[in-house]
Parts: C-alpha cells; structure tokens; sequence
C-alpha cells in the first residue's frame, strides 16, 4: 500500500496554484487550473488532479503550454460558437466559453462550442456540471494521443476519447455520467501501476498484443482495449469524429505526430453541447425526470446508484485529503 499524506484542500489548492505559476502559467490561468485539480481531490477524483500536475507543469516549462492564454470565443452562428484555446489550458478556454455556449442555448434551445488549439488532460465532469449549473444538458468530449486499439485491432489508434454528460435538477446536485471510452482511464492505469494493483481483464493488451492484467505493461509499451468491445469501440470512433473531424483539430493518431513528447498533454480539440430542456421538453420536465430518477434508484436488486453520486457525497466533506506521498515529492522537486 502507497504511503499517503494529508492535507487541507486550501494546501491542495495553493501547492497546485504555486507549483503552476512557478512553471510559466499567470494567475488567470494558474488560478483556472488550481481549481480544477483541487475540485478533482475533494471530489474522489484522484487520477485527474495532482496527479496530472507534473504532465502540465512539463507543457509550461516545454512552452508547449501557452501559460498566459486567453481563450478567443467567436460566435458563428445563432448556435454554434468557435472557441480557439490559444494553446492554453482546456479549463481556461471552458471558463470563456460555457457562458457563451449556456446564453445561445437558453436563446435557440440548443448550441455548439468547438473548441481548437486547447490542451485536455483533465475529468469532463467539471464543464458538463457549469452547463448544467444554467438549467441545461450538457454533453462534452474530447480525444487525445492514440492509446486504445478499436475493436479487432492490437495497435493503439483512439485516445481514450472520453464522454461526459449532465442533466440539471433543480435544488439538487445534476446527474453526471463522464467515462473514457477505454476499458479504463489511462490515469486510472496509471495509478494502478503506481500501485502496484492489478486491473481487471479486458483492460488492456501487452507490448505482444497479448491480453494482460499487469497496467505497467499496458501503461509502457502496450494497448488499452475499448469497454464493450465494439460497442465502446463505436462510441470512440464517434468522439474522435466529433472533436477532430467537426471542430476540424487533429484525430488522436494525428495529434501524436505533432506532439513534441515533453510527457504533458497534447494539443486538440472539444465538443461542447448544451440544450435547454425549459425550450425542448413538455411542460413540468423537472418533476418527470424526479420521478423517474425516485422510480430508478427504488428498483429491486442491490441498490441502484445515480452517476455523480459519490463525488457529490465526497464533495460535502470538508475533511483533509490523503495525497500519494511519491507524488508529493515529485511536485515538490518540480
Ligand atoms: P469511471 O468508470 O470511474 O466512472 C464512469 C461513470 O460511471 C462516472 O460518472 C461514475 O460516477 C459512474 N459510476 C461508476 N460506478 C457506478 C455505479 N456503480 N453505478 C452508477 N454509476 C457509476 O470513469 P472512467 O474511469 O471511465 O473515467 C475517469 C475520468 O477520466 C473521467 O472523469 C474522464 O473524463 C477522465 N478522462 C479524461 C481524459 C482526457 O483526455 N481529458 C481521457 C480519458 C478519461 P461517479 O463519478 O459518481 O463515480
């Protein structure tokens, strides 16, 4: 078992906000950045907050990472809007455009934002919720570096291309749905490889193309699978068509040829889109979909639980985090 260490989720966030603006980043964009990681801790999502630091410190100091981005948000038609990242941090070019995406949507009941030129390395949830947060569904995706095999393949071509989704509820947290296509995130496999703990099978392949349970094989040299073989298979290819072949950025398999390997995230794009269930729906949509969340979680068996749950219950506690102790001492040497 990992050594951990606790800390107070303002030490979180400061180490996070000092460590970024010691890299390169200005404070809108350190500031941007800090809270999505501390979000991610508080939440239980552990492989999308300091873990992903040392990767997007190595993008700023590599100056792959524009550090002081301000995103530029265009709007192309009464419901779509270009975003062009600036080569900044994908939460900085979010933080320009939900507002923008969330007005067009309230006004036409559905919009776009296709988002270029950003780099993605962190959970989904947290811009499918700032849709949610001004009564809209919101669903986003994005790609990355070519590092799942689609199905009937051995070689890595997706990303892990994941999908997030959220409905709002009024008075309540929204029901969040955000996964990676992947079997399993590659951060996932990654904290497992750290680990030392196996992941389950279907997970992913060996540098032979072999079916593995070991994720530092799968992390170093080999392949992860799709969940549901075809079907998750499917379901990536869509994502790669929607951040790369609509928003006109690179497909996974081309981002990593134009990617300088300083070991943070690659430059791409996203897919945002938000719908107003006020416009779309019949009348009293909210207390419909109460009821149907009530009749769903009453159902017979072990217990029916709604996706977001558990990071909405760990978001109430206010107790210390317990951080990976070797993960502190790397962003300590940083
Ligand atoms: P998980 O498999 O852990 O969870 C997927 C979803 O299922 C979550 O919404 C989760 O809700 C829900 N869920 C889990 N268990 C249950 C259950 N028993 N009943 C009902 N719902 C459940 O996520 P992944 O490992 O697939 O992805 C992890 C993160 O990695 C995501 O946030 C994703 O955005 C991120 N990612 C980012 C990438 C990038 O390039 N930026 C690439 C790939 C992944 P809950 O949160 O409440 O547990």
């Amino acid at each position: 078992m990992s050594q951990t260490q606790a800390m107070s989720l303002d030490e979180i966030y400061q180490l996070a906000f000092d460590t970024l603006l010691s890299a390169g980043a200005d404070e809108h964009n350190a500031t941007i950045l800090a809270s999505v990681l501390v979000n991610a801790e508080r939440d239980g999502s552990h492989s999308h907050g300091l873990f992903r630091l040392p990767a997007y410190v190595a993008g700023l100091k590599s100056k792959k990472i524009n550090g002081s981005a301000r995103a530029e948000v265009t709007q192309v038609t009464s419901s779509f809007i270009r975003v062009d990242g600036n080569q900044g941090l994908a939460p900085t070019a979010h933080d320009a455009a939900i507002p923008a995406l969330a007005k067009a949507a309230q006004k036409t009941g559905v919009a776009i934002a296709a988002i270029h030129r950003c780099f993605h390395m962190a959970a989904l949830w947290p811009e499918v919720e700032a849709i949610a947060e001004y009564g809209l569904a919101g669903i986003a995706c994005t790609n990355y570096m070519p590092s799942v095999a689609p199905a009937g393949a051995n070689k890595a071509f997706f990303g892990t291309n994941p999908i997030a989704f959220a409905w709002p509820r009024s008075g309540k947290t929204p029901i969040v749905y955000d996964m990676a296509t992947a079997a399993m995130a590659l951060g996932d496999v990654q904290v497992a490889a750290r680990d030392g703990k196996k992941v389950p099978p279907g997970t992913g392949l060996d540098n032979e193309g072999q079916p593995t349970t070991d994720p530092s094989a799968i992390a170093s040299g080999g392949v992860l699978l799709p969940f549901g073989g075809y079907k998750g298979s499917g379901m990536s290819m869509m994502v790669e068509l929607l951040t790369a072949g609509l928003t006109g950025e690179t497909f996974s398999d081309e981002t990593k040829a134009r990617d300088n390997a300083d070991g943070g995230p690659p430059i791409g794009g996203q897919f945002l889109l938000a719908m107003s269930p006020e416009i779309i729906a019949i009348d009293d949509w909210q207390s419909h979909c109460d009821l149907f969340f009530e009749r769903m979680s009453g159902l017979p068996g072990e217990g029916v639980r709604l996706p977001g749950e558990r990071r909405h219950k760990n978001r109430r506690s206010t107790a210390a985090r317990q951080i990976n102790s070797e993960l502190l001492e790397k962003i300590h040497a940083l």
